[in-house]
């Protein structure tokens, strides 16, 4: 098969493989997920390539390098451009703008691997796909090709700036403003806790453009494509977090920024259902990651449980122990079903909402049970830095905060369950 021989080659020589050419021929030979009649846990042979170019490429260049970006916070520009070049990044956007259009469930399945690599260095580049999202959905043709397009031309980053130091779960509360003068807008405000924020070449910015606080959010705000090196932007400084430090998390103030009319994504009105319906599609990705975590944690805990003797018995013979190692397993397993469920379920092109949000918060959970398991598990070794599991637990609390916070996850589940029972 042409695209295997593309994968392969691209492993081995590093041949850049988002030009056109390589683009198409994944596509041609991709067909999403198995889509086989029935019900099957079977992936295609061209998903197992995915799958398999991302395993390695996280355990042969992330894993080696990953305590070291944690300690430097050094941004993984290095393996972004890796990645990239592989095709491991980027991977949904359609093909006629240079991408290779993946099913979500497949671009799923990439981040699962590079996360159980780092997910410091998989939410730098998760992050790209939060950005462009709002494009995908909403963007017109020439705006898909103007910002989706030269990202699969150059390893480049993109932000979704929305979250402000007044306003994180309470998107509604944004104070951003966008006035309309002539054909611009003129953009004032100041944006907190942005992903890629001194990485990016362009951001997805939500404002209100209707000032009367009795309008309805569906109709108060509108969604921007804003380019990075517009007079007026300042960039804040790389704010030092708990976990993912090599991801670049920024707060980002915007005075007097100038902004084409062409820039707006769809009308004035209609940027608060485009920055929420994102969600829906960066939901199960950010559930995979926090799987690829589980998972490490999950494999590191139960070699050291193989290997760690006390009582004249190795620790995984305790059964107090192997029954943690089958806990964390459970878990795991779990999580990965519920996050390609809920990115299978987008893929029908049917709403995915309330399985986006329970695998958001159930594969969140899950990475800090298992990931605090894990620590548990090496016992003193557990805390140290020299040791790979407490970088684990410090990664994964992320998880229960950002791409909307556990409670918020259970709030959407929640209106979606009454919603159908509801006469
Ligand atoms: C490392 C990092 C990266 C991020 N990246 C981005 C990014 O790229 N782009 C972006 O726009 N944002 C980003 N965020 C922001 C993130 O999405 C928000 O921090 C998050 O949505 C929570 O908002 P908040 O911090 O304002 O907390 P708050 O909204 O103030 O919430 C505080 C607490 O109250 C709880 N709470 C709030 N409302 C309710 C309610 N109604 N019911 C029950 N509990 C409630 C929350 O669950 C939370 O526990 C990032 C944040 C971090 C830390």
């Amino acid at each position: 098969m042409l695209v295997n021989k593309v994968l392969r080659t691209s492993l081995r020589s590093g041949i850049r493989l988002q030009s056109s050419t390589a683009a198409t021929n994944v596509k041609a030979s991709s067909s999403g997920h198995a889509s086989s009649p029935g019900f099957s846990f079977e992936l295609t042979d061209q998903q197992k390539e995915f799958q398999q170019l991302a395993r390695r490429f996280a355990r042969e260049e992330i894993v080696p390098v990953a305590a070291a970006y944690d300690r430097s916070g050094e941004y993984p520009f290095p393996l972004i451009k890796k990645a990239w070049e592989l095709g491991l990044i980027n991977g949904h956007i359609p093909q006629e703008y240079g991408g290779m259009a993946l099913s979500n469930f497949d671009t799923c399945l990439i981040t699962e691997e590079l996360s159980y690599g780092c997910t410091g260095v998989g939410t730098a580049m998760e992050a790209n796909s939060l950005g462009q999202m709002p494009v995908i959905l909403a963007g017109s043709d020439a705006q898909k090709r103007k910002y989706l397009g030269r990202m699969t031309e150059e390893p480049l980053m993109c932000a979704y700036c929305v979250t402000e130091p007044g306003a994180g779960s309470d998107v509604a509360g944004i104070k951003t403003r966008a006035v309309k003068m002539g054909d611009e807008y003129v953009i004032n405000g100041q944006k907190m806790w942005i992903t890629n924020g001194g990485k990016a070449n362009w951001y997805f910015l939500l404002a209100r453009t209707d000032p009367d606080p009795k309008c309805p959010a569906s109709k108060a705000f509108t969604g921007f494509i804003v380019d990075a090196d517009s007079p007026g932007i300042q960039i804040g400084r790389k704010e030092m977090n708990m976990g993912q430090r090599c991801s670049d998390t920024r707060g980002i103030t915007f005075e007097d920024v100038r902004v084409p009319k062409e820039n707006v994504l769809i009308a004035e009105g209609a940027g608060f259902k485009i920055a929420m319906g994102a969600f829906d599609n960066t939901r199960p990705p950010v559930a995979a990651g926090a799987t690829g975590l589980a998972q490490r944690a999950l494999e590191e805990a139960t070699n050291y449980a193989l290997e760690r003797k006390t009582f004249g018995r190795v620790i995984a013979e305790h059964q107090a122990v192997s029954f943690l190692l089958a806990e964390m397993a459970m878990k795991v397993e779990l999580a990965r079903m519920a996050y390609q469920r809920a990115a299978w379920e987008v893929d029908q092109g049917r709403r995915n909402t309330y399985y986006a949000s329970i695998a958001k918060a159930f594969a969140g959970d899950i990475a800090n049970q298992v990931a605090s398991d894990a620590v548990q598990i090496f016992g003193g070794n557990g805390f140290n830095s020299e040791y790979p599991v407490e970088k684990l637990m410090r990664d994964a609390k992320i998880y229960q905060i950002y791409e909307g916070t556990a409670q918020i996850q259970r709030l959407i589940i929640a209106r979606e369950l009454l919603g159908r029972f509801k006469k």
